[in-house]
Order: C-alpha cells, then sequence, then structure tokens
C-alpha cells in the first residue's frame, strides 16, 4: 500500500536523533507521501535535527522548548503562514529528572513533580488546544506514553504518574474534539533504548526482561512503532478515538515471566 498519507501535512514534535521514537515515526509518515514539519529543541539538536528532516525532503525547522509557550504559539503561527492547515500532529516528549528515575517514588521533589508533569504531560494538552485551530477538514493527534503509567516499573517513578495522567489527557481531548472529526490516541511502546529512555536506571535490565518475557519474545523498533503510528495517523484508522494502543510485543497482556525465561 502506497500513498496514504498523500496529500496530508503534519508536526512532528520530539526527534533528538536517529534512534529517536519520533525518527521512527517519520520515516513510516514519509514513505507515505507525508509533509513533515519537525520542531527541535535547542540548537545543539536543531544541528543534528537538520540533516535528518532533510532526508525526508523537508526543510520545515522550527525551534520550540515546550516550557516556553511563546515558542510553542510560533510554532503554531509559523505552520499557519506557511501551510495554513495541519492534519495531524506527532508529540513524543518526555522529560524528568534523571536523578529522581531511580530509588524510590516516594523522594519525587515538588520542583521535578511539577517540571515533569508539565513537559511529558501538560505540553500534550497545550499543543493540542493550538493545533485543532488549524484542523478544520478534521486531524489525528498522537502522543507516547509507556506501561509504567498502570503498573509499577522500578525506576520509572514519576514519569509514570505523568504518563497516567497524558493518558487521562487522550481520552478527555478526544471527548472535546471528536465532534470536530479530530481523533487523539496514544501508543504505548515497549522499551527503546533511546536518550530519554537511557535516563531511567537499570533501563538495561528493562530491555532484557522484556525481551524475554513478551510473548513476541522480542523488545520493539522505532519501526514497529513508526508502522503502528502510520495507522493512527492515517484514515485507516478513521473510527478510532481516545485509544491507548500497545506496540510492546505484547507485554502487557502478561501476568508472570515467562517459563523459558524462568527456567534460563
Ligand atoms: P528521545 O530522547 O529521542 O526523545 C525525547 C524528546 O523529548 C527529545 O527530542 C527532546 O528534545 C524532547 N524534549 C524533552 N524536553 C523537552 C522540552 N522541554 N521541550 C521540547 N522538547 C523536549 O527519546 P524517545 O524515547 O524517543 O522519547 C519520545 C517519547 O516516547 C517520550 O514521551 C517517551 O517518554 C516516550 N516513550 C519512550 C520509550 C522508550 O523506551 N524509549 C517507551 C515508551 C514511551
Amino acid at each position: 500500500m502506497t500513498g496514504l498519507m498523500t496529500g496530508k501535512r503534519g508536526l512532528i514534535m520530539g526527534v533528538a536523533n536517529n534512534h529517536s521514537i519520533a525518527w521512527g515515526i517519520s520515516k513510516a509518515l514519509a514513505a507515505q507521501g507525508a509533509e513533515l514539519a519537525f520542531t527541535f529543541q535547542g540548537e545543539a539538536l536543531g544541528k543534528r535535527v537538520k540533516p535528518l528532516a532533510a532526508e525526508l525532503g523537508s526543510d520545515f525547522l522550527l525551534p520550540c522548548d515546550v516550557e516556553d509557550i511563546a515558542s510553542v504559539d510560533a510554532v503554531i503561527d509559523a505552520i499557519k503562514e506557511r501551510w495554513g492547515k495541519l492534519d495531524f500532529i506527532v508529540h513524543a516528549i518526555g522529560f524528568s529528572d534523571k536523578n529522581e528515575l531511580k530509588g524510590l517514588y516516594a523522594d519525587t521533589s515538588r520542583d521535578n513533580f511539577s517540571r515533569t508533569m508539565v513537559i511529558s504531560c501538560f505540553s500534550f494538552t497545550e499543543i493540542a488546544k493550538r493545533a485543532a485551530e488549524l484542523m478544520d477538514e478534521g486531524g489525528s493527534m498522537l502522543t507516547l506514553t509507556y506501561g509504567g503509567s498502570m503498573r509499577v516499573m522500578p525506576n520509572y517513578n514519576v514519569m509514570g504518574v505523568a504518563k497516567a495522567a497524558l493518558e487521562a489527557s487522550v481520552r478527555y481531548l478526544a471527548a472535546d474534539y471528536g465532534v470536530r472529526g479530530i481523533r487523539v490516541n496514544a501508543i504505548s511502546a515497549g522499551p527503546i533504548r533511546t536518550l530519554a529512555g537511557a535516563g531511567i536506571s537499570d533501563a538495561r535490565a528493562m530491555l532484557s526482561w522484556q525481551q524475554k518475557n513478551s510473548p513476541l519474545r522480542r523488545t520493539v523498533t522505532i519501526d514497529d512503532v513508526g508502522s503502528s503510528a502510520l495507522y493512527l495517523l492515517s484514515d485507516l484508522s478513521r473510527g478510532v478515538t481516545g485509544e491507548i494502543h500497545y506496540v510492546d510485543s505484547g507485554y502487557n497482556i502478561t501476568s508472570m515471566p515467562a517459563l523459558d525465561a524462568l527456567r534460563t
């Protein structure tokens, strides 16, 4: 199947490098004809994102730090001026102080709790509200979450709490915007080696556990996430909104370690 995204224009937020989940999604969308704009957080990352965007035929790059709402407004203004409309957005942004992604959740500081919530959760609501104004003909919005929202994962701590709030936001935004033909969904990805993923203590152990104990007996890749994102951002999923779609080799359905893993 080709050309699923032909004529569609979308904003990708969260490419840091070619290991980013947002990059896997971008490649899948561009291969189906989507036209993409990219945000980058700070000049250093901008230098990495520019050639990646060029690989997919885009020269539309915009600086954005979601802690600075003026920079979010500037992104929306720039898109309005150049494209006049938006068909989809991808929010693949998360942050928490790595010193608090270990040890006890109970030790989370007030400052880091607020910052984690604003960057990893509330930014999606702020961006969705602005992007919706450019989606007169309907659209699709996607964010990224992790199973640490539903069940306790060692060291994920405050990020798990922020992801739970993000998933609830997906449902509320889907209800808000459904009447306007705008769909809002999330992908809950299994652990992947990325910059953000490396901030979580013992990330390697989580990857190995998932590989040994998920039904598919492997970890997922950014291309696995990209393919599922393509479905959620294209008209193939036109009847789907408010969903948390797991792309985790089935790990979320398990209730105990795999017997073969226990025996080795
Ligand atoms: P990544 O480090 O490649 O991407 C994280 C992105 O967030 C970066 O591009 C960074 O610039 C951006 N970001 C952080 N703070 C920001 C701010 N203040 N303003 C603007 N951008 C900011 O890592 P990734 O793993 O691709 O993360 C993408 C998303 O996927 C995150 O929401 C993450 O929580 C989620 N996720 C990751 C995994 C995993 O195992 N890697 C699993 C499930 C979900």
